[in-house]
């Protein structure tokens, strides 16, 4: 199967193209960009609780490290292949850049279904994986973090394999890890904070202040979904909708979004929250709210419903809710949209937080993670802007092109070994 065959791929590398065109890119440094700087695919054979042997697909994507170590998840799920993971590490390239980091893109995973391992296959699988890695990653080349169907114990059993091949405790070969062995504080709510943040700022832009008339429905109240909720409530907005895979719950004066998260918490499905009114997923995107944040899955926009979105502000907290279709057709309705790798980028700038804090063995505290996320995502939300403007493209192309400019700088001082 070819390298660039996925939907995401081809998605990934229109989006490349299009910025290249609108800004004027240099088309030796696009060549480069379309392809990855390095592509393996492992195999993950690991003993089963039965005594049988069972082999798994695996693999780690760096596209680009021009800027510094590779960073991006890794992902357990039935679906992960070559393409797919190399689209993915793209797109951490470019979201890499756009905020400013220095580090570059790369992704990783494995083709399984986690939900069908126990806990000590999973840990055979995730140590037997960072062995097969184990030479291609590390603090100064490529720092993987959690991503769908893993998560912090996932990265502790990673740091731990790598730690006990090279003689000490690395903190700095993963993100995502538990606070006990070397997390930062601020990440697990980092993401949907930053989406919060990027709400405020577009809201200062249309020259509207978040008050307790603000409307806000929210699709997904996952690890994204769930801190913007809380954030953007204790700033006074009315949460009247969220939802889940089982359905959306609704409430015109406004959720109750401490026990909403309790419910979920305690892991039950929103649809069986006693007394909620149940309304449909697609319901939720319809509804007149004056923010729509989509923190679910990819493609949950598209051609078929985009008409219906009645939202004046939108905040992709996932990567690639809206299709180019629904981005064109809402942008030139004059809806605001934030776009993906910008409004989720809050999970990556704390993860290099907790990259350097692991480095320098010294930690901050959750308040100085906040600033400093704040500082970040201010600079990058004020450069998509100026892009938006200076180019008259949409958001997603603004923010595509505010990226390319500072990798195109980079990959030109930098030059093309051997020359
Ligand atoms: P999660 O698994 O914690 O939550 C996902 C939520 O979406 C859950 O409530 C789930 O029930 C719901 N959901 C799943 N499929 C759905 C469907 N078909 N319809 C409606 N709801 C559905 O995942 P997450 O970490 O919150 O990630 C959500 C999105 O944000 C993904 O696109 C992910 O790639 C992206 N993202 C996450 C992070 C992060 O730090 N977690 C960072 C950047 C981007």
């Amino acid at each position: 199967m070819s390298l660039y065959h996925s939907p995401l791929y081809k998605d990934a590398l229109a989006q490349l193209e299009l910025a290249s065109e609108a800004m004027g890119a240099d088309p030796n440094i696009i060549e480069r960009l379309k392809y990855p700087k390095r592509a393996i695919q492992v195999s993950v054979p690991i003993r089963l609780d039965d005594g049988t042997v069972k082999t798994f697909e695996a693999f780690r994507v760096q596209h680009n490290i021009t800027l510094g170590p590779g960073k991006g998840g890794i992902r357990f799920h039935p679906d992960v292949d070559l393409s797919e993971t190399t689209a993915l590490a793209m797109l951490m390239t470019f979201k890499c850049a756009l905020v400013g980091l220095p580090l570059g893109g790369a992704k990783g995973g494995i083709r399984v279904n986690p939900s069908e391992l126990s806990r000590q296959e999973l840990q055979a699988l995730t140590r037997r994986y960072a062995t097969e890695i184990g030479p291609f990653v590390g603090p100064d080349k490529d720092i993987p973090a959690p991503d769908i169907g893993t998560d912090a114990q996932t990265m502790a059993w990673f740091m731990d394999t790598y730690s006990q091949i090279n003689g000490y405790a690395a903190h700095g070969v993963v993100t995502g890890k538990p606070i006990s062995v070397g997390g930062s504080l601020g990440r697990a709510a980092a993401t949907g904070r930053g989406v919060a943040y990027c709400v405020n700022f577009a809201y200062d832009r249309m020259g509207k202040k978040i008050d307790t008339n603000t409307t806000v429905a929210i699709h997904g109240f996952g690890k994204v979904g769930t801190p913007a909720a809380e954030d953007l409530s204790a700033q006074g907005a009315k949460i009247v909708a969220v939802s889940d895979v089982s359905g959306a719950i609704y409430n015109e004066s406004g959720l109750d979004v401490p026990a909403a998260i309790d419910w979920v918490k305690s892991g039950k499905v929103l649809k069986d929250l006693p007394g909620a009114k149940l309304i449909s997923n697609d319901e939720l995107l319809a509804l007149d709210v004056d923010i729509l944040i989509p923190a679910a899955i990819d493609g949950v926009v598209t051609s078929k419903n985009m008409e219906t979105v009645r939202a004046s502000l939108i905040a992709e907290g996932a990567n690639g809710p809206l299709t180019k279709e629904a981005i064109t057709y809402l942008s030139d309705k004059g809806v605001f949209i934030i776009p993906d790798i910008l409004c989720n980028a809050g999970g990556v700038i704390v993860s290099y937080f907790e990259w350097v804090q692991g480095l320098a063995n010294f930690f901050w505290d959750e308040d100085e993670v906040n600033k400093k996320l704040h500082r970040i995502l201010k600079e990058a939300f004020d450069d998509v802007m100026s892009k938006h403007t200076k180019y008259k493209v949409d958001m997603k192309k603004a923010a595509m092109i505010a990226a390319l400019a500072k990798l195109e700088a980079a990959m030109k001082l930098r030059g093309l070994f051997p020359g």
